[in-house]
């Protein structure tokens, strides 16, 4: 069986690069009925934040990204914390002093200090020198004053096997002796990471390929141990769309803050998929349970991908068009009581999912309701700027006025009638329907474009209609000075 894990430290707000981690492992874990787990790695005690560690957690609750064990937290599975762990590390570092692979160190910060002067100056990069490889002192414990180092070999090189770029190796005499437990007690990321995976029996490891110097270290400590490492997979860099790192400089990186943006949780999750993984048909739209169908790691590209804002838009976009109204008006509802448009007034759902059935073509984002659709809720208090100059001209407040009287005359208010109405009042006025639609459309929505007039008029009916004309109509007579 196949075990997979993600391991976020939670030091900051989760990027989507952390996420796409997470989700290429969540994937591969469904794909082969194996199984995800969650493991948060807190042994940096001076970076931790509660923040970040929420915010991981609502991302992955955000895309559904759910874990298959830990330990119990009232019926549920928690995550697995790295911090309630540390008897296990102790155990297992404790182990290669005794066999002589590690050992205690009491080399004092000040000392390290000047040995990283003295190298820098060299332009070399800093190497513990191994004061205390061969002198064999003990700890008492509780000891602050020491740490725990690792014995690098001294000659040959390590290799271990990565999916995506095949044997990957290192020249040990590059490699420190680092130090596996803190003074404070805690361990470091590289030794936990080890302990974890090879306890919690990981099977494959995807994850950023920053992490990739550090795996011939991980892999050091496997043969320490005599385990096996699992298969590595590190997953390509994410680019902005200059093609540097993605950064903050781009726009949104925190998975939170493209929820907050509007981006629906399955198009993140359909858009992170597609970052370094691919199908062979190169589709783009997938759902879920395709994407659980499709994924393997042949598809992973070893190319880093580029995060392409406006694509992730577009396809936001897509989705909002697939979905039912009623669906859509469900996921619109939290963002109506955020701007109080449902306050003054009692709408039924038949008229909020007309709403949205006539607005899915014309949103790429949630948030975009808020500019483009506020009229179904409350009048227009202006009018689009360009839109006056064009279309309320002093003769408008005049037909103005008398569509409203046809229309207020109407028994069944469709949009035949409305049609037939605007359509005959054209042609007593010689002149083309649209000239008579743009005034209308502006004084009923104060824009100039939305979905088509008829369908918009109809929603929101007749009295509406006919008390925005005329209010238009005045506002025209008022501001031309007729
Ligand atoms: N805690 C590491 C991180 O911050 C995990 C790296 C790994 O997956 O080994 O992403």
């Amino acid at each position: 069986m196949f075990r997979v894990r993600f391991a976020p430290s939670p030091t900051g707000l989760p990027h989507v690069g952390n996420m796409r981690t997470a989700l290429f492992n969540w994937l591969f874990a469904r794909h082969y009925n194996g199984k995800f787990i969650l493991r948060i790695e807190d042994t940096d005690q001076k970076r931790y934040d509660e923040n970040a560690l929420r915010a991981i957690m609502d991302g992955l609750r955000w895309l559904e990204l759910d874990w298959d064990e830990g330990p119990d937290v009232g019926g549920d599975f928690g995550p697995y914390f790295q911090s309630k762990r540390i008897d296990i590390y102790h155990r297992y570092a404790q182990q290669l002093v005794e066999e002589g692979k590690a050992y205690y160190c009491d080399c004092k910060a000040e000392r390290l200090e000047e040995i990283r002067k003295e190298m820098r100056a060299k332009k070399l990069n800093f190497m513990y020198d191994r004061k205390c490889r061969e002198r064999n002192i003990s700890s008492e414990p509780g000891d602050t004053n020491t740490v725990i180092r690792f014995k690098m070999p001294l000659y040959g090189d390590t290799c271990f096997n990565d999916k995506l770029r095949g044997e990957v190796c290192f020249d040990n005499e590059t490699q420190d002796d680092i130090v596996i437990i803190k003074s404070d007690g805690f361990p470091t990321y590289n030794f936990a990471v080890v302990i974890d995976d090879h306890l919690m029996d990981i099977s494959h490891v995807f994850r950023g390929e920053e992490f990739i110097s550090s795996a011939g270290k991980h892999k050091l400590i496997y043969d320490a141990f005599g385990w096996e490492p699992p298969q590595f997979i590190h997953l390509p860099i994410i680019l902005g769309p200059d093609k540097s790192k993605l950064s903050k400089r781009h726009g949104a990186t925190a998975i939170t803050e493209f929820k907050k943006k509007g981006i629906l949780p399955e198009v993140m999750f359909n858009y992170l998929a597609l970052l370094g993984w691919s199908t062979k048909d190169d589709s783009e739209i997938i759902s879920r349970d395709e994407l659980i169908r499709r994924f393997d790691t042949d598809g992973l590209s070893s190319k880093s991908a580029v995060f392409d804002f406006e694509k992730l838009q577009w396809m936001n976009g897509e989705y909002i068009r697939m979905m039912q109204p009623e669906k859509l008006t469900e996921i619109l509802m939290p963002l109506y009581k955020k701007w109080k448009w449902l306050d003054n007034r009692e709408y039924n759902g038949l008229y909020l999912n007309r709403i949205s059935a006539a607005m899915q073509e014309r949103l790429k984002t949630l948030q975009d309701m808020e500019k483009k659709g506020f009229y179904f809720f409350m009048e227009p208090t202006e009018y689009d700027e360009k839109g006056v100059r064009k279309n309320f001209k002093p003769d408008r407040a005049k037909w103005l006025r008398e569509i409203a009287e046809k229309f207020d005359t109407v028994d069944e208010w469709g949009e035949t009638q409305m049609e037939a109405i605007i359509r005959d009042y054209a042609e007593k006025l010689d002149v083309g329907a649209g000239k008579i639609i743009h005034p209308i459309r502006l004084a009923c929505s104060g824009l100039t474009g939305g979905p088509s007039l008829f369908e918009m008029l109809e929603i929101l009916g007749k009295d509406t209609v006919v008390r925005r004309l005329i209010k238009a109509a005045e506002w025209i007579e008022i501001n031309s000075g007729n």
